[in-house]
């Protein structure tokens, strides 16, 4: 559990700096099991800041949507530091960014959160269908503790914890300039057993699980919107001349968008679970993810968002690299 006054302590004290912006972190929602993203501009909106496994979002889409406006006449641009409050997966994306060189690690100040894990909110909502009001969870002794309706439930962590943490290997910040608490053991390493399950099907077998499933996607771009590594200026799939999908909501052009999407976070997904998370057709877009991880992982020895100072995955060539793929 997150010391709530030391995160806000943290919070007011590096927001209170000259050469701090503004902290974005999380703060109550309001309805059900949502927490919403945070602003601090000063050490009294540090208040509002809270940390729990309801805190699923990954801010650091935050910093990446900034926009530069244009300067009037003799004014100064505004070169203070933003702050973020990040999980470990959220690091990694930030470290992914750093790598990519579309962010400077000299603009940021990270707080860093050493994570236990976060709900799957879709499952909670389910259990508790007409909770509106926003209801705060605890987490004790491998417990989820809801308080609804004046009676305290109690639900076993494992029923509620989100797909991606069951097997998180990097739960704490890889990068921070403040940690709140002590660091999380890391008990777990990924067994990719749904991929492996997954490719033992036929090839007939998987389109058909595919094509069930991306019929069913709308082309909201809500998977492009909530994931920190989808900051092209402009996307493939908003580009009118060449067009390279339509715009077409229909199997061939959904599969097409998944399909890039999926190839184009390639080396570089955290498996933040965030794409999933949004995806209001519950296409199961981790399990892409997931496939490509593992073969890069199992073909280059190589996983993305660790170390700012490492080259990307395709910025790097090793004569040594198998490559049986190319015709
Ligand atoms: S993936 Fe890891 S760091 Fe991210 S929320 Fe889950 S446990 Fe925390
Ligand atoms: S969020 Fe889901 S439905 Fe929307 S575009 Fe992405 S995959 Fe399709
Ligand atoms: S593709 Fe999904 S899991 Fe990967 S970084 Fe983006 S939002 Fe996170």
């Amino acid at each position: 559990m997150v010391d709530q006054k030391e995160l806000i302590n943290a919070v007011k004290e590096t927001v209170s700096r000259e050469d701090v912006r503004y902290i974005v972190g999380y703060e109550e929602g309001t309805y059900g099991f949502e927490t919403a993203p945070s602003f601090a501009y000063t050490s009294d909106d540090a208040r509002k800041f809270i940390f729990n496994p309801l805190c699923t979002k990954n801010l650091v889409v935050y910093p990446i949507l900034e926009e530069k406006l244009p300067l009037k006449r003799e004014e100064q641009e505004d070169d203070r530091k933003i702050g973020i409050v990040v999980k470990g997966c959220d690091s990694r994306a930030l470290v992914q960014i750093l790598q990519e060189k579309g962010l400077k690690r000299e603009n940021l100040v990270l707080i860093g959160i050493p994570c236990t894990g976060v709900v799957n909110t879709k499952k909670i909502k389910d259990k508790f269908p007409n909770q509106t009001e926003y209801t705060d969870v605890k987490e004790e002794k491998n417990h989820y503790v809801f308080s609804i309706e004046e009676s305290v439930q109690k639900i076993p962590k494992k029923e509620l914890l989100a797909d991606v943490c069951k097997e998180c290997e990097y739960p704490n910040p890889v990068i921070f300039d403040i940690l709140i608490g002590e660091e999380t053991e890391v008990e777990t390493e990924p067994t990719y057993i749904e991929v492996r399950e997954f490719e033992e099907k036929s090839l007939s077998e998987k389109w058909e699980y595919w094509k069930k499933h991306f019929e069913n996607c709308i082309r909201c771009y809500a998977c492009r919107e909530a994931c920190p590594l989808c900051y092209c200026k402009t996307c493939m799939a908003d580009f009118l001349d060449p067009q390279w999908i339509r715009r077409s909501v229909d199997l061939s052009e959904n599969t097409a968008w998944n399909i890039m999407r999926a190839f184009h976070l390639a080396g570089r997904c955290v498996s933040c679970g965030e794409c999933e998370r949004a995806c209001p057709a519950e296409i199961p877009l981790m399990k892409l993810n997931k496939v490509l991880e593992k073969e890069i992982r199992e073909l280059y020895d190589y996983t993305a968002g660790l170390d700012p100072e490492e080259k990307t995955l395709f910025g790097t060539f090793n004569p040594d690299d198998p490559e049986e793929f190319i015709m």
